[in-house]
């Protein structure tokens, strides 16, 4: 029998015992989250975000600059907020507008309270095996849920359909680092569904209905990261769940799977940062 990768049921236990345990803290962490335009998705994403930390007690914060603001002004207000001892984390919500170039606004956010995890220096210690402040919140997510189904990662074979720096990219070598055998796939991949077909365990975040059936073999683990309105307005991700859920041993619906995981993440990198840095100060 298929069983369903239940993240929202994951995400309110896990928030749970994050409410319970700030529910002693005397200060409360500080989330400021940057918004640059007014992209009405990204809106819903940091409104949400927001909500989903004030009802644990996380102090979040939007500032929402206008589209035209500068790069090196974007920058200047991440330097004040890298100084700003009440801040304990930083995100940026992407997408950019086109002037301002990403890496140069990642690149400024103090590594302590990077709390995506995208920073060179974050990036870098997960590259080389040490452990990063924080580890990038959508592949932690994963992982999570992976763990709590009790679903063994080492010596299997994990296919990743999508090579970004927020989630394929890391989960490669999160994945890696977990003695699991990797293949990366991408637009330029060729043969995609042989490929697909020898996986173990299939994640593809791709943003498009992707993965049929014919692409997965039976017993598969299939996450789906993806997300996207179809023409109806529906939310989709990037696997045809109907089918697929025939064949896989475990598989994660959209929404409900990633989607919840990846702010549940975020919550508790926040509370990671706030840790190390009162931590820190207490040495
Ligand atoms: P990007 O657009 O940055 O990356 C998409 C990836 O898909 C690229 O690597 C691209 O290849 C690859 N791709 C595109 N077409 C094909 C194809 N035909 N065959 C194989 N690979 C292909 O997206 P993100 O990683 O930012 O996001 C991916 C999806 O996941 C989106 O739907 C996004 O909304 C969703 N998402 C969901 C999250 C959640 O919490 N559930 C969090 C983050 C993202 P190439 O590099 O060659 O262009």
């Amino acid at each position: 029998m298929t069983v369903i990768l239940d993240g929202k049921k994951l995400r309110d236990e896990l928030l749970d015992g994050l409410k319970g345990k700030l529910s002693n803290y005397v200060n409360a962490p500080k989330l400021v989250v940057i918004l640059v335009g007014d992209n009405p998705a990204s809106k819903i994403y940091v409104n949400n975000k927001k909500k989903t930390a004030e009802k644990l007690g996380i102090n979040s914060v939007i500032l929402n600059y206008p589209s035209d603001i500068s790069e090196e002004e974007l920058v200047r207000k991440i330097n004040e907020l890298n100084q700003d001892m009440s801040v304990n984390a930083i995100l940026v919500q992407l997408p950019l507008p086109q002037h301002i170039n990403k890496n140069t606004i990642i690149n400024a956010i103090s590594p302590i309270k990077d709390v995506d995890g995208f920073t060179p220096e974050n990036s870098g210690k997960l590259l080389a095996g040490e452990t990063p402040y924080v580890y990038p919140c959508t592949p932690k997510g994963i992982l999570l849920l992976l763990d709590k189904y009790g679903i063994e990662i080492e010596g299997k074979h994990v296919v990743i359909v999508g090579r970004s720096n927020i989630v394929g990219k890391p989960l490669a070598v999160m994945m890696l680092n977990r003695n699991a055998t990797v293949t990366v796939c991408h637009s330029r991949t060729k043969k995609l569904s042989e490929i697909t077909k020898s996986a173990d365990i299939l994640i593809s975040a791709v943003g498009r209905n992707i993965i049929s059936a014919d692409m997965v073999s039976g017993g598969t683990v299939v996450i789906d990261v993806g997300i996207y309105k179809d023409e109806n307005g529906k939310t989709r991700g990037d696997v045809d769940f109907e089918n697929v859920a025939t064949k896989a041993s475990y598989i994660s619906p959209v929404p409900g799977g990633v989607g919840p995981m990846t702010i549940a993440s975020l919550m508790l990198n926040t509370v990671e940062l706030f840790d190390f840095q009162n931590k820190r100060s207490c040495d």
